[in-house]
């Protein structure tokens, strides 16, 4: 996936994508396989806004039920198994303990009603059947654990994935069928012709350049900047968006055979311990924001009420001073009249202004392949175009033609009898490049010092870096420690060198 501006100057696009998170991501990748010619840019690094700062769950949202959404829990539970099969380097089952204290705000039989749907609702996408289990089978996969009022628990299974990486490989499937994209390319401005849209005006950041991309429609997936770009499209009105503030910590490893799904001791809220990269990611909050995106800080009050609600479960007490890295990002939700931030919409909707500037508004990561299919299906009347969605079982860049397990097990043993590499940098870059991974070793070994670790501690290796920029579009530190490789997030010295 290379960067190459003057593309963007040959004709005329059928679709012009603004914000290259997910949502555009997944909306590149479905409008060029159906044949269209389509330009996606994004303002900063690709999933640089919420799509590198999520929990990195690929699930149906046991939660969701509480509030009665089944039919969003079931069409994200469906795509939880596309991407299982579509994407198995970068999204994998996850299984997670769901503890039961007497006294708690929903009762176990009120658990065991959600779990017994949940698993009806995959059908026959369904991972694995929730199960009930015993304190000590608790005790056992949540090494630690509190077992004070402990009175049971369930195990169900959910997904894990790389958020960030995931939308890279969305991205590059589209660029490999011909999409043209680019990052740190700002649309700073619309072309008119009679009050309706023909083009964007795009700046590149990197030179200072600026040209009119021209097309027959826009997209706004800005994600929680779409409101500041309806706006620049002229659109008057109130805001469509009402985003909530997610917070995480990352710690040390606590040894955590599975993530656990929790309710915290001061609000009742869940709240996520996820086993994520050899370490643990404990979140979210879900509050109004303080600030708008690009401009949101981690507080104190945040980390310590995330702290307090992993040590009230965990006898091994977590320090504040201990946390590795923290991160904070902005839901892009639809404003809703009232409620609390947690009870915000996770729905998805699409806007069409005067302008004919077309705007997508909420949703989640897991649905964006589902989302992606709708958009497009929405604007092929516009352009008359008729070729159906491709994208149910399309495998994206990196995904092996020969089954996960088997293709694992053999690249690992053969990249570590090849090249100077360690057992685990070996599972670690098969895991994160799949069937590209051979390539990713070819610039590492013609890299100056390629297989020195970028850390003592951690499996990435310095030649990465290579493949990175030259294949990924990196262009910064942050691109490269914050969303090509994750090390930055939990390493954060890396980012000051
Ligand atoms: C704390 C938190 C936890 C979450 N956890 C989960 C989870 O576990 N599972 C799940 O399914 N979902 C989760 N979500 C939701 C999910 O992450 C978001 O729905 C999704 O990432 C939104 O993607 P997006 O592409 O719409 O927005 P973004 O990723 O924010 O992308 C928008 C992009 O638009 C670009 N842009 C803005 N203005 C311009 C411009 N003028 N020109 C060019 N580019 C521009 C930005 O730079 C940005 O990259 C979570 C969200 C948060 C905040």
């Amino acid at each position: 996936m290379r960067r190459n501006l003057e593309a963007f100057t040959d004709g005329t696009f059928d679709l012009c994508i603004i914000g290259g998170g997910i949502t555009g991501a997944g909306v590149a990748l479905d409008a060029v396989t159906r044949g269209w010619r389509v330009a996606l840019i994004d303002k900063g690094d690709f999933a640089s806004g919420t799509s590198s700062l999520s929990s990195k769950l690929v699930h149906g949202g046991l939660r969701y039920l509480e509030y009665g959404h089944f039919g969003l829990v079931h069409e994200a539970l469906v795509e939880r198994g596309r991407l299982l099969r579509n994407a198995p380097h970068l999204v994998a089952p996850l299984p997670f303990i769901l503890p039961f204290y007497r006294g708690d705000r929903l009762a176990p039989w009120q658990w065991r009603l959600g779990l017994t749907l949940y698993d009806l609702l995959a059908g026959r996408g369904n991972i694995a059947r929730s199960r009930r289990l015993t304190c000590r089978q608790i005790q056992s996969a949540l090494p630690g654990v509190n077992p004070e009022k402990l009175i049971g628990g369930a195990s169900y299974h959910d997904a894990l994935m790389d958020d960030a990486r995931l939308c890279l490989a969305v991205l590059q499937t589209a660029a490999r069928h011909g999409a043209i994209l680019a990052n740190y390319v700002e649309a700073v401005e619309f072309e008119k012709s009679g009050g309706i849209i023909a083009g964007v005006w795009a700046q590149d950041r990197l030179s200072g350049r600026r040209w009119l991309l021209r097309c027959r429609a826009v997209l706004n997936a800005a994600g929680p900047w779409a409101d500041a770009l309806c706006r620049l499209a002229g659109d008057s009105g109130e805001p469509r968006l009402q985003p909530t503030k997610g917070v995480h910590l990352i710690a040390p490893p606590r040894g955590h055979r599975a993530a656990a799904l929790l309710l915290h001791p001061c609000d009742g809220r869940v709240f996520f311990v996820i086993p994520w990269y050899g370490k643990t990611l404990i979140g979210t909050t879900d509050t109004f924001p303080e600030a708008g995106p690009g401009a949101l800080q981690v507080l104190q009050a945040e980390i310590d009420y995330l702290v307090e609600g992993y040590n009230r479960y965990f006898s091994a007490s977590l320090r504040v001073d201990e946390v590795m890295g923290t991160f904070a990002g902005l839901r892009p939700l639809l404003r809703v009249r009232s409620g609390a931030p947690s009870a915000q919409s996770r729905e998805f909707t699409l806007q069409t202004s005067a302008s004919g500037l077309v705007t997508a508004l909420g949703g989640k990561y897991t649905t964006f392949r589902q989302m992606a299919e709708t958009i497009v299906d929405s604007l092929a009347g516009r352009l008359q175009k008729r070729r159906r969605c491709q994208t149910h079982n399309l495998p994206l860049m990196g995904t092996p033609s020969i089954p996960w397990g088997i293709f694992c097990q053999d690249m690992t043993a053969s990249i570590r009898s090849r090249f100077p590499i360690a057992e685990d940098t070996a599972v670690h870059l098969v895991h994160r490049y799949g069937d590209q991974v051979e390539s990713v070793l070819e610039r590492i070994s013609g890299a100056e010092g390629g297989f020195n670790r970028v850390h003592p501690d951690e499996p990435d290796l310095v030649g990465e870096q290579r493949y990175q920029r030259e294949e990924e579009m990196a262009q910064f530190p942050a691109d490269l420690f914050l969303r090509r490789s994750r090390i930055g997030m939990f390493r954060p010295e890396l980012l000051s060198v």
